[in-house]
């Protein structure tokens, strides 16, 4: 692919599959036009009918399920049990829009002191431009797209380069659910486009999952323009086991906590901080359990290990593993990974990583964790903390109600007691620090592009 196309190219294999042009300058204005004409009918269309319109979504999205998968699986090579278990996560995320929308959106009468009536509208502003990775490429648009359309914004995606498929395939889910055709717009643009689009008068608002450096980039682009801007980021979750966890579910949900998606999740568990009571038993453990980690063939409803989406990904994560070990850390890896052209990687744990190593600071976006000591449980929150990341967090231990207290130490924008993090529709997802600005999903999730409206009547 050169710097002017969207590609397919299935991970497993190599090999090239399709290939998509970017859009003219000339074709992106008529995007913008076409978003603002159809917000202005959009942001008027009652409520309860474009919630009927995400109710058909997300049953498209369940009746289409095989098809949609199978995208997921070609493109980024995804295992296909879990682009099944994505498409019905992102069916859930619609419905549940479609289902709470109203409610949502309901006029608020504020308890305020003085004479007459307050009252706070929650109203859209815009079209909306959201920029999206591949990682988990239908359900990252939905927990945006969703409640944007509820609230009766306009959305512009552009989506990753590696995943055009999974972007058209959106586009046309939410057209044949009966969105007007404007109101939901694929474009597949450049960096320097979706610059312009954010720039531009008529657009209200940006959101971008993905790196930190796309993050900054857009960022810088927004600020310039005064736009609102919503960054879900990097994360490098810690999992905390103390001496009194139960090591057995400890050591299940930690392989499946990091392996999840090949590794190529945000809020994947990354970095394993044990107490030193159960420090050996849960490293023997979980390596024996990693080791046992074979990825294969991601069409095979049997695979639960992939390869990662991309060469590219290989190549970065290998790098940052070859750092840490060529200044003194253990890498341990799993089974034999096939050969050929396929992007894979095999399950691999680092211990000895110390400050200074790139694997300490930076985020491991594939099938590697780090497993790391801890004195006490003071020193193992601190370790913890000791990241630019905060998106989640695990702690594990029999002690509940000391959970609930040491959750308010830890810096992270979700804290999951005995469970690796799930994403839910009715569950805020986001984080903070280098992590990101702003909440996606639940009802939080509908607040973040809209107008808070005072109409005050004395
Ligand atoms: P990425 O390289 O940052 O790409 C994400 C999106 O941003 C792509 O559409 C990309 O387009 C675009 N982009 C990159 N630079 C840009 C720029 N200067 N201007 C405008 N758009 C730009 O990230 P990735 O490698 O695909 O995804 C992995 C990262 O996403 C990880 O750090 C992961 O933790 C993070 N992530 C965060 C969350 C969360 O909710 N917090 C969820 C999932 C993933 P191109 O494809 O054209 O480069």
């Amino acid at each position: 692919p050169t710097v002017n196309t969207y590609a397919s190219i299935n991970p497993a294999t190599g090999e090239h599959i399709a290939e998509f042009p970017t859009l003219t300058d000339a074709e992106v204005q008529d995007v913008l036009a076409h978003s603002a004409a159809a917000y202005s009918s959009w942001k008027q269309t009652p409520v309860r009918e474009r919630a009927s319109v995400l109710q058909r979504a997300a049953d498209l999205h369940r009746e289409r399920t095989e098809e949609l998968a199978a995208i997921l699986t070609l493109e980024m090579g995804k295992p296909i049990s879990e682009a099944r278990a994505e498409v019905a996560l992102v069916a859930a995320i619609y419905e549940y829009y479609a289902q709470n929308g109203e409610q949502f959106l309901e006029d608020e009468k504020l308890d305020f002191k003085g004479e007459g009536e307050a009252i706070v509208r929650t109203e859209p502003i815009g079209p909306v431009v959201g920029i999206m990775p591949w990682n988990f490429p239908y359900y990252q648009v939905a927990r945006f797209a969703a409640p944007n359309l509820v609230l009766g914004n306009t959305v512009i995606v552009k989506h990753a380069r590696n995943c055009p498929q999974a972007a058209l395939a959106i586009q046309s889910v939410l057209h044949d659910a009966g969105l007007p055709r404007d109101a939901y717009l694929n474009a597949f643009a450049t960096s320097g486009q979706v610059a312009d689009m954010i720039a531009d008068r008529r657009t209200q608002g940006v959101s971008l999952t993905g790196s930190e450096k796309a993050g900054a980039a857009v960022a810088e682009v927004a600020g310039r323009n005064l736009k609102k801007y919503v960054l879900e980021l990097g994360g490098a979750d810690p999992f905390i086991v103390l001496s009194d966890a139960d090591l057995d579910k400890a050591v299940t949900d930690a392989v499946r906590g990091r392996m999840y998606n090949g590794g190529q999740a945000c809020t994947a568990s990354k970095r394993f901080i044990v107490v030193d009571d159960v420090y050996d038993e849960f490293t023997r453990r979980f390596l024996q359990a990693m080791a046992g980690q074979k990825p294969g063939d991601p069409t095979d409803p049997a695979t639960t290990f992939g390869p990662l989406a991309s060469r590219a990904s290989v190549e970065e994560l290998q790098e940052l593993v070859d750092d840490a070990v060529s200044q003194g850390a253990a890498a341990t890896t799993g089974g034999n990974v096939p050969g050929g052209r396929g992007a894979f990687f095999p399950a691999t744990v680092l211990t000895g990583v110390k400050p200074g190593m790139r694997a300490y600071t930076e985020e491991l976006f594939g099938p590697v964790a780090v497993v790391y000591p801890a004195t006490s449980t003071q020193e193992a929150i601190e370790l913890a903390n000791d990241s630019p990341f905060g998106l989640a967090s695990s702690i594990y231990t029999a002690d509940v109600d000391r959970a609930r207290e040491l959750a308010k130490q830890i810096e992270a924008g979700m804290v999951w007691i005995n469970s690796i993090s799930r994403s839910a529709p009715d569950l805020p997802f986001g984080g903070i620090k280098r992590s990101g600005v702003g909440r996606e999903l639940a009802r939080f999730g509908l607040g973040e592009f809209a107008n808070k409206k005072l109409v005050r009547i004395p």
